[in-house]
């Protein structure tokens, strides 16, 4: 018998209009000819549980979940991942036994990258630029990974120093918080630089206030901005010889992560990776 019905998928935020992830995974499920279907729905802040209500009762597969919902999910759910709990966010629910469960992929995605690039963060010193939800789920997947140390650095100060105490309690990795006032000079020996900062993603001609004489040669450099192949951050980080990894990898496998949770399947890399390019006209 021919089936009509669609496996149900989305995002959940508010503002959510210009959220692409949408283009990524539906480029994956149409390639793969699965009978899913994305939809980008906007809810408003008061009105998430009457939304995780609405998803229980119309049997979707799983949802994204952006701004203003990642802390406020949490209570909706049957279960939250370990991981997920300690960076304090939740960005991607799916049915795990019977359960609706709720995962932290934005670190996830990242680590990938790292792996695709034969890097371990297991025993590095690693510094992270910003303390907000991707420096928090970055900097608690690679403590998590057995990181031996991470600093902190943001502009202000409540942010930061929660996040190192939740890696602090949670985790073996040692965790300091640095001010971020004037030039950030890198400390010697660090292994791993990520600008987890929203600086240069929507002006290209910014990057991160760093002495970029500081860099090592060895230090693997690393930007969170997802629209660009390259940034200025990562351009001045070749210029000193720096091995460097973009924002652009981490997004494509989170996407991928989503994906294979919600449908059990093997995500097409470089047809959603095509398809995040497309949507950022990104043409190199
Ligand atoms: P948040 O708003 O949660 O955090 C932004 C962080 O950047 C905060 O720590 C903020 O400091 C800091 N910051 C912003 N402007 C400046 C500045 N001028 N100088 C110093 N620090 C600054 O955003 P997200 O963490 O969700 O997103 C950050 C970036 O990561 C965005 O560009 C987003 O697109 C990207 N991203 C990429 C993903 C990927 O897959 N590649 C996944 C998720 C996000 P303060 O604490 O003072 O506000």
């Amino acid at each position: 018998m021919k089936n009509y019905r669609e496996n149900l998928v989305g995002v959940f935020g508010d503002p959510v209009d210009e959220n692409p992830t949408g283009a990524i995974e539906q480029a994956g499920f149409d390639y793969l000819g699965l009978p899913f279907r994305f939809l980008t729905i906007k809810v408003k802040e008061g009105d998430l549980e009457d939304a995780v209500k609405g998803m229980r009762a119309m049997n979707f597969s799983g949802i994204g979940v952006t701004m203003p919902h990642k802390q406020t999910i949490m209570q909706y759910l049957d279960e939250v991942s370990k991981d997920a709990s300690i960076i304090g966010a939740v960005n991607t629910v799916y049915w795990k036994e019977g359960k609706l469960f709720g995962e932290n992929v934005d670190g996830k995605g990242f680590m990938m990258s790292l792996k695709d690039n034969n890097i371990n963060p297991y025993g590095k010193k690693i510094v992270v630029l910003g303390a907000g939800g991707a420096a928090s789920a970055i900097a608690v997947e690679l403590a998590l990974a057995g990181a031996k140390h991470i600093t902190i650095v943001n502009i202000e100060e409540t942010q930061g120093e929660r996040l190192v105490k939740s890696i602090n309690d949670n985790t073996e990795s040692e965790a300091e918080f640095n001010l971020w006032k004037g030039t950030y000079t890198i400390p010697e020996g660090t292994d791993i630089f990520i600008n987890a900062t929203s600086i240069g993603f929507v002006d290209g001609t910014q990057c991160p206030d760093v002495d970029y004489n500081s860099y090592g040669k060895d230090t693997v450099v690393c930007d969170v901005i997802p629209n660009k192949t390259t940034t200025l951050f990562l351009d001045k980080a070749k210029e000193k010889g720096c091995k460097t990894i973009n924002g652009l990898s981490m997004l494509v496998n989170q996407g991928t992560l989503c994906f294979e949770l919600w449908t059990g399947e093997k995500a097409p890399l470089e047809v959603m990776t095509n398809a995040v390019k497309r949507e950022f006209n990104i043409t190199d």
